[in-house]
């Protein structure tokens, strides 16, 4: 074995290095491909789990890492749920798939969540036979090239652009055409997912169902916390959840 196979198995069997992160790259002869699923999961809900599963499959992913955003750029100036709240929430709705991992990665980072510095992170983590796949949806897939240091986000990982059929994709396709930087983009199209947290948080709100929407371990913890309004101490008060907990 060369001295640099070496250095990358020892380097994966450090658990310090690795946190809660997939273990990846131990086999230097072949290329194994992680899938990063971002955002705030606030709540998170079936459209991030079923464009995941989605990108898992048809991109032949290895594992699809979810890290809920510590403190979000976009969401200054919002008022947005506890990272440990986000972050649990994440752990219950991805727990019973084998191939999905929730990480404490972006959490447990003091300061502003930008997308470039969690790459250039996990980069000097990971062995180079370790590709990143940065999978977004439709409404963000075109802003990529807006982000901050989005330089870096062209030249650390492959882009998935999680589409609606027959959302219009002239515009995320122009960006990148306009954009100084070479991105390299799929585009999935997935079905029946017109869901977003702020319909879930809304519903919560009003006294809605959350069933088939998000899992029924999500639906429960957000109504042990009484997250976004969720009324009533009690179990399965809510109208339609009665079986849900
Ligand atoms: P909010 O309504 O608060 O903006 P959101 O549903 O967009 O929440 P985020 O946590 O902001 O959820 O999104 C994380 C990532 O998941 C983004 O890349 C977003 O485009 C993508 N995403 C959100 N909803 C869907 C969906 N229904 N199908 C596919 N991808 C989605
Ligand atoms: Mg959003």
């Amino acid at each position: 074995m060369d001295s640099q196979a070496q250095g990358e198995l020892q380097r994966s069997d450090d658990p310090i290095v690795w946190g809660d992160l997939p273990q990846l790259g131990q086999n230097p002869a072949r290329i194994y491909r992680l899938g990063i699923m971002g955002g705030t999961f606030d709540p998170i809900h079936n459209g991030h789990l079923v464009a995941a599963e989605a990108a898992f499959d048809r991109l032949d992913l290895d594992v699809v890492v979810f890290m809920p955003a510590g403190s979000p750029a976009f969401k200054q100036d919002k008022k947005v749920t506890s990272s440990e709240d986000r972050y649990a929430m994440t752990l219950l709705a991805t727990s019973d798939n084998p191939h999905f991992v929730a990480s404490r990665f972006e959490v447990d980072r003091e300061g502003i969540t930008y997308t470039a510095e969690t790459l250039r992170r996990l980069r000097a983590i990971y062995p180079d036979n370790v590709e990143f796949y940065f999978i977004t949806g439709a409404d963000a897939i075109a802003e990529v090239v807006t982000w901050r240091d989005a330089a870096t986000i062209a030249e650390l990982a492959h882009l998935v652009g999680a589409t609606r059929p027959g959302y219009d994709l002239s515009c995320a396709q122009r960006a990148f055409d306009d954009a100084p930087y070479d991105f390299d983009v799929t585009y999935l199209s997935i079905p029946a997912l017109a869901i977003s947290s702020s319909y879930l948080r809304e519903r919560v709100g009003s006294g809605q169902s959350l069933r088939y929407l998000t899992p029924d371990s999500v639906t429960g913890y957000i109504h042990k916390r009484h997250l976004y309004g969720a009324r009533g101490a009690r179990y399965g008060q809510m109208r339609g959840d009665e079986n849900a907990l």
